[in-house]
């Protein structure tokens, strides 16, 4: 067997170590709990606890953790010894079903947006068994969901697998039309991850990337990606090295990394696993992120996952490839037969109405302060949403649409099997990369979350704005005497509706903007401008008819996600104003001092000499030092200002358009200042350094 094989889901507890080590009874019972998407007896559970932890210990663990994801996106984790002293004085280890299916971690500490306030303080983990349990550090990590013992969701997890039902009972409604009946449907992702890797010496000396993540000052390097030399080069030794540990350990969790490379920018790499089902998926993200940053320190790099690390450098994506899928075959997939191509239009046609109906909710899923920095700066997709088909299936879609009648319609419904949807090369429909959301050939590539995002919220909303879609298509075909004519004009009029969504062309370019503009797309350029939306009433409305938040549950959402923008720009401020006062202005004033010392002594030298280009470079030192004082004293009072705010939505706009257009001036005026003074003299590495290593 290839090492790969013999090590790929090792410290896994998944299907075939079940099978292996639990009673057939007991696997049964799990087995169908796993698949249906039942509660576990608690019988069952401590069986399987058991032998959980008998191969946990055998496999080196001495812990045990409910591993979940809060409001803040990040995992957490406490962990607890599997150890039970016994009266003799020796210890036995232990793990109860209790313990498997239910844990409580102190819910106060982790962001809520208020709901502890409305309902019960504490809060409880629940196993989410479609998810396997693994080893990590010497951790049995249990992939968990977080609620209110009220039911309230305080995690990313739960309305993700709400959403998840939601689309999977109308999916299978749909399909029972089509004659097929099936017990579920799952939607699939992979997310394929950008990031950067920069030496650790660099990094530790720049406080902005230590508090931050991103440089808050620095002048464009020399050089930037112009050479576009980087893409797909050939990969330095020592990030190889990282890869290959990092794959190694991946494998051995089960996440199936399959594609790894050079990006754009200097100093960027992509890792992207195969797909699996969308919470797992969402996990294997969490867990390949995690390791990406503890493995960088075995070579002595840091891990940026940032949005936007380098101004002026492209920044990093997170590409959520999406599907839908019975047990055996992708919906998404246009197939070769009338009757699966007309399956095909249907769930096309939805999302194509799902998409136009909730660009509003799609453009949040993604909102962050770090992703405004990245979105329509050329190297990502416009903040305004819009569907690329490609010229195959647009030309499918067009011909559908131009029908006339209803004959002609049909006419080319007949066609559509034969002629036109066959030839689809996967590889045909991929040449556009400048689409926020893209038909790849059997599924939906959606490119606008950042590096950083917890995919969960995007796909939730992917899930539940589908599950909607496909509820209009059962209402509109439920009476219908002739099934495939009502469900052929359905698609035929969705498209109609829906054409303005659909857009094929350069999504980076200004006209398209315009064009946008005249189709009364949305352009939610900011945070601020998205987040508002969260609580229309259309979106409200949505949530709760599939049970997937409740208004409270959406409520706080929105304050959680405006109340992350406040203060990770509070600390950016904050963290500029200090770095200009401790670091930079100092060195800038030592320098004009040395410059000074310079013309004195060329003065005293040779009291003849006139020293124009010394007095010009002080001179210059000299203004821009009083620059950057005005924009330090400009941003401490915007910070001030907004500090002071009590309102959520206008504290983010107030750090949104005050401090952030302060950080911009003291920027200019530092960054000119770094091209002027000497190497030696400038405190922090500059852009030319990091982004240059060998
Ligand atoms: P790109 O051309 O964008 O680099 P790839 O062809 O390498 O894309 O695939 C990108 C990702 O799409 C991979 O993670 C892959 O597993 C995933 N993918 C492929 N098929 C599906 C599907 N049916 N559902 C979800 N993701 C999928
Ligand atoms: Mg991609």
């Amino acid at each position: 067997m290839g090492r790969i094989a013999e090590e790929y889901g090792t410290l896994v507890f998944n299907d075939h170590t079940m099978q292996e080590l639990l009673p057939s009874a007991t696997y049964k019972a799990l087995s169908k709990t796993i698949k249906e998407g039942k509660p576990l007896d608690i019988e069952v559970a401590n069986v399987v606890a058991h032998a959980m932890k008998e191969w946990a210990v055998a496999n080196g663990a001495t812990h045990y953790t409910h591993w979940f994801q809060p409001l803040s996106g990040i995992t957490s984790e406490k962990h607890d010894a599997f150890l039970d002293p016994q009266a003799d004085g020796r210890a036995i280890m232990k793990f109860s079903g209790k313990a498997l299916i239910q844990g409580e971690p102190d819910a106060s500490s982790f962001p809520s947006g208020g709901i502890r306030a409305t309902f019960e303080a504490r809060g409880y983990t629940a196993w989410d068994p479609t998810s396997y349990a693994f080893i990590k550090d010497e951790v049995l990590c249990i992939p968990t969901a977080f609620c209110s013992y009220t039911g309230e969701a305080l995690d990313k997890k739960t309305p993700l697998l709400r959403s998840m039902e939601a689309v999977s009972a109308q999916a299978c409604k749909v399909l029972s039309y089509f004659g097929q009946d099936v017990p579920r449907v799952t939607t699939t992702v992979g997310a394929e991850q950008e990031y950067f890797l920069i030496k650790e010496e660099d990094y530790e000396q720049r406080q902005d990337l230590i508090l931050t993540g991103r440089t808050l000052f620095g002048a464009p390097p020399c050089k930037g990606q112009e050479m576009e030399e980087h893409y797909f080069g050939a990969i330095r030794p020592t990030v190889n090295n990282f890869m290959k540990e990092l794959d190694e350990e991946l494998w051995k969790l089960g996440v199936a990394a399959k594609t790894k490379h050079n990006e754009v920018a200097p100093c960027q790499h992509e890792l992207a696993p195969m797909f699996t089902i969308s919470n797992v998926a969402i996990d294997h993200n969490l867990l390949t992120m995690e390791l990406m940053r503890t493995i960088a320190s075995h070579y002595g790099l840091v891990c940026l996952q940032h949005e936007k690390p380098f101004e002026g450098i492209n920044g990093s994506g997170k590409h959520n490839n999406w599907s839908i899928a019975t047990d055996s075959e992708n919906l998404l997939d246009p197939g070769k037969t009338p009757a699966s191509n007309l399956r095909f239009l249907v769930f096309l046609a939805a999302v194509v109405q799902a998409v136009d109906d909730y660009q509003d909710l799609l453009r949040i899923s993604v909102a962050s302060a770090g992703n405004d920095h990245r979105l329509g700066a050329n190297e990502a997709p416009p903040a305004v949403i819009s569907i690329f088909l490609g010229d195959e299936l647009g030309r499918v879609v067009d011909a559908i649409i131009a029908g006339k009648d209803d004959d002609g319609a049909e006419a080319v419904y007949m066609d559509l099997g034969v002629e036109v949807l066959p030839s689809f090369e996967r590889d045909n429909t991929d040449r556009n990369r400048t689409s926020p959301f893209a038909f790849t050939g059997n599924k939906f590539e959606f490119r606008m979350p950042g590096s950083q995002v917890n995919l969960a919220d995007a796909n939730t909303i992917l899930n539940t704005i589908v599950a909607k879609s496909l509820k209009c298509f059962c209402e509109a075909v439920e009476d219908a005497g002739d099934f495939e004519k009502a469900a052929f004009a359905w698609v035929r009029k969705t498209l109609i509706e829906h054409q303005r969504i659909i857009f094929n062309g350069d999504g980076y370019a200004d006209e398209w903007l315009e064009e946008a503009e005249r189709r009364g797309l949305l352009n939610l350029k900011s945070l601020v401008d998205a987040a508002p939306h969260m609580l229309d009433e259309k979106n409200v409305a949505l949530f709760k008819e599939f049970g997937v938040l409740n208004e409270a549950e959406n409520r706080s959402r929105y304050e959680v996600k405006l109340e992350t923008y406040s203060k990770l720009i509070n600390i950016e401020g904050q963290t500029m104003s200090h770095m200009t006062k401790r670091k930079i202005a100092p060195a800038v004033s030592a320098y004009a001092e040395q410059v000074a010392d310079t013309i004195n002594a060329k003065k005293a030298a040779n009291p003849d000499l006139d020293p124009v280009a010394d007095q010009k470079l002080l001179a210059k030192l000299n203004a821009g030092a009083n620059e950057m004082s005005d924009a330090l004293d400009a941003l401490d009072e915007a910070l001030a200002v907004a500090q002071g705010i009590d309102d959520a939505l206008a504290m983010a706009r107030s750090y949104h358009d005050g401090v952030l257009a302060a950080m911009d001036r003291l920027r200019v005026a530092c960054d000119a200042m770094e091209g002027i003074v000497s190497t030696e003299a400038w405190p922090l590495p500059t852009y030319n350094k990091i982004l240059f290593y060998c």
